[in-house]
């Protein structure tokens, strides 16, 4: 964060007051014009990279507001105002009760141990026992023996010894938690950085997590091989920040179908200086997500303009840029669970998410199965044009962005695609890889599909909704990123959830299937692993092999059942 932007954030009210911290425009556009020059303001170092809730995706809401109103729109966010705010985790946070006690002296902490950000908080006093390199296999005698004892992993000597403790602390610190450890420490070499607070969401673990390193990795370690007696304390809470999404309308004409509100939408939050969803996770360079998302919201600021200054619609236009994709489509399922403009009668949602790579003219588009006419639509408006795209037309009304949202309430939804790059997700994803003309184009495509929908013309085209089916079956866990261990078949509902794994279905034929689970039911027990979470779920089935057969207990109609799977062998 720079100086200046600091001062601006503790200050931080509404938009207005962000603007003293925030670049002005002329300063960072240059000559560009069209949607290369949002691209360019959004993607601008001076952004930061727009992480969720941070001062450089402020002046990103800061800049999409004045867009918006330029172009005559009506605020549609909360209470009258342009912004939609709800709330994020953006990290963690020290509490009061953080200590370790060991041989009588008491320390903070500080240089050389800290509880991690996903720490879980309490006070333990008990023996140390010194794991080594790896965590005993489940139900065995050495696991038994970490049973309400403070554990003592030693990253170090995992390096040393090639150990096959996983790089991953926090699943390390769930399994010592599985295995009934009431705290555990991870030793590490000199050197480390220590945990990091900022940019932490992972859920809490449901015990302390401490890391140690350097000399009091050496005398914790020394004293776990010696069975001694120590207390730690760690108090760690969830940091949360505001997040807003920007709305903005374009009144129908018709009052008969002022309730048929066609959706524009794009992110426009990134990753910020990276971490979690980085493809450079040990960078922390600025990922200024050009593509990703910057092209989205450019092409939405300039549809909107067209939208605007044309002939006003039968039907309103909606515009809608989300923050909080990037860390779970969080604006979108929030607007979908609190629309500020009703979306019940919603004619359609077009999602634009990276759209800034046109190559070989084409084009890719989502979601046909979500209403028999899109195909002939989207072709004819495509055809109509002087250079039309080479599309490819795609079935899914799932995705990994915005439009998922709005599909699974049953509304018929495209996504607009310019197809994935290596600099994806990378601090190099920046303004001049972005195709400008190709993007001017698709800003059109898509203002004369939402104004053939709103009826900017003779007449409104209209959509049969379908269904919406469950998200089509991914790799379990893959929500937390890695689809690991022997194969069950559930397939997890994405939107957020308060406690377990609620699932949209399950795989036909499955283990899930065949033991009797089936969509709308609510995951809370797999084998020993109470399922407070996707990542609690993916662990416990890490854990398990093909072949077990595991206690599974679900939340039905409010009541709980047990069931029996015997898991199988992920093809
Ligand atoms: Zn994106």
């Amino acid at each position: 964060m720079s100086i200046v932007f600091a001062a601006a954030a503790t200050a931080c009210g509404g938009p207005e007051t962000a603007d003293a911290g925030c670049p002005d425009p002329a300063t960072l556009t240059g000559e560009s014009t069209g949607t290369m020059e949002h691209v360019r303001y959004l993607a601008d170092d001076a952004l930061e990279g727009r992480d969720v809730a941070s001062p450089g995706e402020r002046c990103a809401a800061t800049y999409i507001v004045d867009r918006f109103e330029a172009a005559g729109l009506q605020p549609a966010g909360a209470d009258g105002d342009w912004l939609q705010p709800f709330e994020v985790r953006t990290g963690s946070r020290l509490g009061d009760d953080n200590a370790l006690v060991m041989a009588g002296e008491e320390t903070a902490p500080g240089a050389d141990w800290a509880p991690f950000g996903f720490s879980g908080s309490g006070r333990v006093e008990a023996a140390l026992v010194y794991a080594g390199a790896t965590l005993p296999p489940d139900s065995s005698e050495a696991a038994a023996a970490l049973e309400g004892r403070i554990v003592v992993l030693d990253l170090a000597a995992a390096d040393a010894t090639g150990g096959s403790l996983p790089d991953d602390p926090h699943f390390v610190a769930s399994l010592a938690a599985r295995r009934g450890a009431a705290a555990v420490i991870l030793l590490s070499p000199e050197g480390t950085d220590l945990p990091e607070f900022d940019g932490e969401r992972r859920p809490f673990v449901p015990i302390p997590a401490l890391e140690a390193r350097g000399a009091r990795a050496d005398a914790i370690r020394t004293a776990a091989q010696a069975g001694e007696t120590a207390t730690v304390a760690a108090a760690v809470e969830a940091a949360m920040g505001e997040a807003r999404n920007v709305v903005a309308l374009l009144p129908g004409s018709d009052p008969d179908r002022a309730d048929e509100v066609v959706i524009l939408g794009a992110h426009y939050d990134h990753l910020g200086r990276g971490g979690a969803g980085s493809l450079d996770p040990d960078s922390r360079d600025i990922h200024n997500g050009a593509d990703d998302n910057a092209s989205g919201t450019a092409a939405l600021l300039e549809a909107a303009e067209r939208l605007a200054d044309g002939p006003t619609p039968a039907r309103p236009v909606l515009f809608i840029a989300f923050s909080g994709e990037e860390r779970g489509l969080l604006g979108s399922a929030h607007y979908v669970s609190h629309p500020t403009v009703p979306v019940d009668d919603a004619v359609a949602m077009l999602n634009m998410d990276m759209v800034g790579r046109l190559r070989d003219n084409t084009l890719t588009v989502y979601g046909m199965v979500t209403a028999p006419e899109w195909e002939s639509l989207v072709r004819g408006v495509n055809e109509a044009r002087d250079t039309p795209f080479q599309l490819g037309l795609l079935p899914d009304g799932y995705g990994p962005s915005d439009h998922s949202s709005f599909y699974g309430v049953g509304i018929p939804v495209l996504h607009f695609f310019t197809n994935t790059h290596t600099e994806y997700h990378r601090p190099v994803d920046d303004w001049d890889t972005i195709n400008g003309e190709g993007l001017d184009r698709i800003a059109d495509l898509v203002a004369d599909i939402a104004g053939t929908l709103a009826g900017t013309g003779a007449r409104v085209a209209d959509l049969t909704p379908v269904e919406s089916q469950p998200p089509a079956p991914a790799a379990e866990g893959e929500g937390s990123g890695r689809g690991y261990g022997p194969y069950f078949g559930s397939i997890p509902d994405m939107a957020p959830a308060d406690y377990g794994v609620p699932l949209s279905g399950v795989r036909e034929g499955s283990p899930a299937e065949r033991a009797g689970l089936r969509g709308g039911d609510v995951i809370v027990r797999f084998g020993d692993t109470e399922v407070t979470d996707l990542y609690a779920f993916t662990y416990g089935l890490r854990d398990a092999a093909p072949g077990d057969r595991v206690e599974v207990v679900v939340e039905r109609d409010g009541q709980r059942l047990t069931l029996y799977a015997v898991l199988g062998e992920r093809r």
